[in-house]
């Protein structure tokens, strides 16, 4: 009798337990499917996950990728590489990702740790590439200042950015066999937009008469830019922006505005614009008038859903700014595959502003 009122007893706890555990795991199914329906899924098409740090290498995950790879930037508009640290979300991220794309060269100052860390855990499943890799060490930039280390601005060459196409369509098709042959015939595609791109930055920024040909701004990011495309190159802070502008160093560099008669400087998106207006007010002190030639994407790319936000945009952008501001002549005719992006981007609910229409 008492065994049968305790095993009646015990069947009726069971079954609460089970219609409980029911009812649980029919809230966390719910849950769970909420949270695939939600903006962290990938794409239905989408074989890879790929984090990059910089807009600028994400772009070329976009475009290698296409609708293989699903591609998050953790480094947007306006934000500073040499000075972000990754949040915790992007850490979650970059646990998640097939695939991480880093810049290197000493570019994410704060980020080394972490991006360490994701390579060594994972157990292999997890790929993480510095992009930088792909381009010959021999053409990287080694300034005095930086003290034995690369530039890591590299982008700012077009022609050597290409390389950085090779790096990422090489770890797509390790990760993805299948997508071989969509991945080699974006990157040929892209390829041939950059090239374009060097060509039409060589051309259009020739037109500057030679005495103007001097590129003032906030931090030193322009050095590989000034080498491929003949312009020299002046900045109030170093290669990092983690460390102060000195007043020296802008009393020096007010004495070269001054003395060769420079016309405009230049704002970086990423940087404050505090030492560019120190520079200004100087000049201005010594009866020399310098205007602001505009703002440049230098670290980072543009506000997302415009032209900006990809490479070929910003550095369109970035060639036509500087061109006028130093009296040479845009062309109002883009080549054909520039002007077939430009396209892609116009009239879109971010289209950019175009100032040269
Ligand atoms: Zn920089």
């Amino acid at each position: 009798m008492k065994t049968v009122i305790g095993e009646r007893h015990g069947m009726g706890l069971f079954g609460k337990a089970a219609a409980l555990a029911g009812v649980l795991l029919a809230v966390m199914l719910g849950a769970s499917r909420q949270a695939c329906a939600g903006a962290d899924a990938p794409p239905s098409s989408a074989v890879l996950r790929a984090v990059a740090t910089t807009g600028m290498i994400a772009d070329v995950a976009r475009e290698v990728g296409g609708p293989r790879v699903e591609v998050k930037a953790l480094m947007g508009e306006g934000v500073d590489p040499h000075l972000y640290k990754a949040s915790p979300g992007d850490v979650r991220a970059m646990s998640d990702a097939d695939v991480i794309l880093y810049n290197g060269l000493h570019l994410e100052g704060r980020m080394a740790d972490v991006i360490v860390k994701m390579a060594g855990s994972g157990g292999g499943r997890r790929a993480v590439v510095r992009v930088t890799e792909g381009i010959e060490e021999s053409r990287l930039r080694e300034p005095e200042e930086f003290e034995g280390h690369f530039d890591p601005h590299v982008w700012f060459d077009v022609a050597l950015w290409t390389g950085v196409v090779g790096s990422v369509e090489a770890v797509f098709t390790e990760k993805d066999p299948a997508g071989k042959d969509g991945y080699a015939a974006r990157a040929a595609e892209y390829r041939a937009l950059l090239r374009e791109l060097h060509e039409y930055a060589k051309a259009t920024l020739a037109t500057i008469p030679p005495d103007r040909r001097v590129l003032v701004t906030a931090h030193d990011a322009f050095g590989y830019f000034g080498a491929a495309y003949g312009i020299e190159v002046m900045a109030i802070q170093g290669i990092s922006t983690d460390s102060e502008a000195s007043l020296q160093g802008i009393n020096a560099l007010v004495d070269t505005l001054v003395s060769r008669k420079i016309p405009a400087v230049f704002i970086e998106s990423s940087v404050p614009r505090k030492t560019v207006d120190a520079l200004i007010e100087g000049c201005k002190g010594r009866g020399h008038t310098v205007t602001v030639g505009g703002e440049l994407f230098s670290d980072a790319v543009g506000r997302e859903g415009t032209l900006e936000q990809t490479y070929a945009g910003m550095v369109l952008h970035n060639v036509d700014t500087i061109t006028r501001a130093l009296g040479g002549s845009v062309p109002a005719q883009k080549p054909g595959r520039i002007a077939a992006h430009v396209e892609k981007w116009a009239g879109g609910a971010g289209a950019p502003a175009r100032d040269d229409d």
